[in-house]
This record gives structure tokens, sequence and C-alpha cells, in this order.
């Protein structure tokens, strides 16, 4: 048997090392090291029920262990086989008690391509990831297809960026590999700053080989040597297990020098954010690695062209990157049958705020908000109504009740005046006021906006004030118009997308929720 225990920073919080360390000590204390196997995995993904262990072969899952519950499960379940009621899962609807994983309907529901080996192996052990499969895709690009064939069968997936834009990844590399050059570049955008969101910091933790085996064969195809990190400083696990997963590949010639005997050469270099959400943006992330201050520049060629030091870069996120071994191995078909028609293969969702299973679920492409809300998330806690989903972090928008079929999708939320972003979905119930939620994300991003150009540094201001004074029962007729207009000029005039996207909450709250303003605006009068 193996006994998996969630060590992500989510179950970490909620006490998992402690636990750990006295499964490992029972463990030993009963005779049984060398049986049973202790394995510390990355993040399973219901962190609202952390800490959790699962227990294989059979996949009996246990929540919201104490260390006082250790020596029962070793001796009732792991030797005894008896399944011990109280640490199971109890379904709320039908108050029953739920024994393995895959009955969970916050697993069942879910398809874990990318992020289901999370939860089974231990992300500093490379023999872990070897035993999944893992390596399997470079060995395949590196000694059976040619750099432009791998650039194709990405290109053919459709797989579009995960970390906000949603860019073909494939045209993005393609037009990276024609642009001239000797020098290029692939880099990881691991800056994930969004409030509630934590997709690329679980993957990163939880499976680093994926993401640097997706890299490596990004930095094949493009004609790539060197590549990066670029990590976020406040992600100490993410930092350390991807530090450890590249100097465990340098040492098995998965990385460096003629990588498997193959003639290719790859270095990565891990960068620690600052600190600024600005970084996140493309140009602005280059920067910092070029080691000046982080401030976005305008876009007049793309950065797949002329990115880092002027040479042509390739940047995707986390999740992005991590999808591509999966497309390699199984091929851009596979991939592509799953998803609507624009979007294709599955996204992680960090879902949060009043709902009842918080947590990090991955879904395909085209599943509604409704499912994921109610049939994986559990519905909202209290009996109380759903009032709106916020999703694509804060650059994103309030979707109210009666879009609750939506399929969720890069263009299908961009038209319902949201978008994917990288994934955060922050759910809203009855109490919520919505101005209260578009001045919380406007302050933000006043916060966060660099200063660099007008429109953001004193349009998104002049925006947060007015709601403020609205919030406050100080709003007077002609702010929304005054809102509309400031929002309109950043949206057109803003240097970056964060200032361009930054009314988005606004102009989605006042689509869907004017009444609000409206009568916090009366209120006064
Ligand atoms: Fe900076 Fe905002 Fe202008 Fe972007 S839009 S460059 S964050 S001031």
């Amino acid at each position: 048997p193996c006994i998996t225990i969630c060590s992500g920073s989510a179950c970490h919080a909620s006490g998992s090392k402690e636990v750990a360390s006295r499964i490992e000590e029972e463990i030993a204390n009963q005779g049984l090291s060398g049986t049973v196997d202790v394995r510390k995995t990355g993040c399973h993904g219901f962190c609202e029920k952390g800490p959790i262990i699962v227990i294989h072969p059979e996949k009996i899952c246990y929540f919201q262990i104490k260390p006082e519950d250790v020596s029962e499960i070793v001796t009732e379940t792991i030797i005894g086989k008896k399944i011990i009621e109280r640490l199971l899962y109890t379904d709320p609807a039908t108050n029953e008690k739920i024994v393995y994983e895959s009955e969970i309907p916050f697993y069942k529901n879910q398809e874990r391509l990318v992020f289901g080996s999370n939860g089974s192996i231990d992300p500093k052990n490379l023999d872990d990831y070897l035993a999944i499969g893992g390596y399997s895709a470079l060995a395949k690009a590196l000694f059976q297809m040619t750099p432009g064939q791998v650039v194709e069968e990405v290109k053919k997936s459709n797989l579009r960026g995960r970390g906000g834009g949603g860019f073909p990844a494939g045209s993005k590399w393609e037009g990276s590999r024609n642009a001239p050059g000797d020098i290029k570049y692939v880099i990881v955008n691991a800056d994930e700053g969004d409030p509630g969101a934590y997709m690329d910091r679980s993957l990163l933790e939880g499976n680093p080989h994926s993401v640097l085996e997706g890299l490596t064969i990004g930095a094949y195809a493009v004609g790539s040597h060197e590549g990066y990190i670029y990590v976020r400083q406040e992600y100490p696990l993410a930092v350390e297990n991807v530090t450890t997963a590249i100097k465990q590949a340098q040492e098995y010639g998965l990385l460096g020098k003629n990588i498997l005997g193959s003639g290719f050469d790859f270095t990565v270099k891990v960068h620690m954010g600052a600190g600024a959400f600005v970084c996140g943006e493309s140009t602005a992330l280059m920067t910092a690695l070029e080691g000046r201050a982080g401030e976005p520049r305008p876009k007049y060629i793309r950065s797949n062209v002329k990115g880092l030091w002027n040479r042509p870069s390739v940047l995707n996120n986390v999740e992005t990157w991590s999808n591509v071994p999966l497309i390699i191995n199984n091929g851009a078909d596979w991939f592509t049958k799953l998803g609507t028609e624009s979007s294709k293969g599955t996204k992680i969702f960090s879902v949060v705020g009043k709902i009842n299973n918080t947590g990090l679920v991955e879904v395909p492409m085209g599943m509604t908000l409704r499912d994921i809300i109610y049939k994986i998330g559990g519905g909202i806690p209290g009996g109380k109504k759903f009032k709106a989903v916020q999703t694509g972090g804060p650059s994103g928008g309030c979707l109210p009740e009666e879009l609750l079929d939506l399929q969720v999708g890069f263009d299908e939320l961009t038209k319902a005046g949201s978008m994917m972003g990288s994934g955060g979905m922050i759910v809203l119930d009855e109490d919520t006021c919505m101005v209260d939620v578009a001045r919380y994300f406007l302050e933000f991003l006043t916060d966060e906006s660099c200063g660099k150009c007008v429109p953001c540094r004193e349009g998104i201001r002049q925006m947060l004030q007015t709601l403020t004074k609205i919030t406050q029962g100080k709003g007077k007729e002609g702010d929304i118009e005054l809102l509309e207009e400031l929002a309109e000029t950043a949206r057109e005039a803003a240097l970056c997308a964060l200032g361009k996207s930054a009314p988005n909450p606004f102009l989605s709250t006042l689509k869907y929720f004017r009444n609000e303003y409206e009568a916090h605006i009366k209120e006064k009068r």
C-alpha cells in the first residue's frame, strides 16, 4: 500500500507537515517501513478539506486529518483494512459517507489531465515523474520529430495560452522559430498574482518536472538553448521544488548539454519576481528579467520576435507549458476532442469565495459555470442564493445568475463581458454588494499600476475615488457617466493589459447590476 499526503501550500497551512511526520513515525513504530510507501505529494485540489490523505491502491480518501488520527488510520485501515467513517467525506446532498476519491462529486466531475498527477507523485522525486511516463514526450520530440513537426503538432492542437490572453501557443512558437537570430529564449510565466488564484503555484509545487518537460520541448521546437522560470518570490515551495527539479533533470541528462544524447543543449534558470503584479504582463516580465524596473513597454513588435534582450522569446504560463507533454505524447487529435470549437483541452480553475467546496478544479473547456459551481463546488454555503461569479482575476468581470449556463471558454467569457484570465473564479452570494466588489478590484489595480501611463495611473485612481464615494453614500448624479468615460479612456489608451482591462469589474457589474449603482446614488439623495 501507499499513503499519499497532500503537502501543497494549502494543506501545509492546515497542518499536513505534522500529519506526515506522525504517519512516518507510526509506520516505523508498527514495523511497516518498507512495506507501506509514505509519499508527500503536491496539491490534491480539495483545499477546503485539508489535510488530505489517500490510501492506495483503493484510493480511500480521508479529510481534515489531525495528528491524533494517525495511529487509528494505521491500525484500523492500513493493517485492519477497515474504513474509519468519521474521516470520510459526507455528501451534503445525501448525507452519505463516500469512501473513494473517484466517487466524491468534487473529483468525479473533473477531467484532471494536467493536474491529476499532482496527487500521486512526490514532486521532489524524479523517479516518481518518470514512473508515470515523465519525459517520454521529450524523448519522442527529440528522436521522432523535427522541431517544425513539434510546432505543427502544437498548432494543430489549438492550445491557447492559459495565462490570460488565450493566444494560440503554436502560432507564437512558429513566430519565434521563424524569427531571425541564433539566440532565442523560452520563458515560464509563474508570476501568478490574481487574488484568489493559485493554479500555477500548485502545478509548480506539485509537478515541476511537467513544466520543465514542456519548456524543454518548446525550446527544441523554436531553437532556443536558454530558458527562464519567472516565479513569484512569495511562492517559496514552488521555487524550492522547481529548483530541485532542475538539478535532478541536469543530473539525469534531461537538461544541459546534449540532452539524452540527442545533441540538443538547453539550460534553465529560476528568476524570482519581487512582488509586482504588473510583472505578470509579458513585456514587464521581460524587462524585469533583464534586471530593470518591471514596467511594461509598447508592443510595436511582438515579443516572440523581439522580446527578452530584443531576442525572439516565447513566454507561456505554467499551465500552458504543462499541457505540452500531453499533446506531444497523445497527439493533437486527442487534445482537440476535448473542449469547445475555439477552446480546446481542459482548464484549471481556482474556485473560491462563497462556495462549499473551495479548491482547484480541472474541467474540460465548455463545462457550464453551473456545473462547476454546483456539481463540483457543491453550491453556496448556508443555503444562500448565488449572486454572481467573478472570473478572470482583477481584470475580469462578474457574471450574474442568468449566465450560469454559459460554457467556460476563452471567447464565451469575453463575449459575456468577463474573461478567462488565468482561471480565477470567485463566487459571490446574495449578501455581496456588487459596487463594493468593483471597488475592491479597482483598489487592487490602483495599488498595482506601475504609473507609467496617465490613463491608468490617473484614470483608474479617479475611478476608484468615484466608486468609493458611491459606496459611502456620497455618490451624485453623473457619477456613472463619469465612470463610463474614464473606463473607455483606459480601455482605449492605457499602455498595457493591466490598464486596458482594469475597467472590466466596473463595466461588468454596471452591465448586470446597474440597479445597485443607482440605489447607492439614490440612497444619498
Ligand atoms: Fe503601467 Fe498601468 Fe500604464 Fe500598464 S496601463 S503601463 S500598469 S500605468
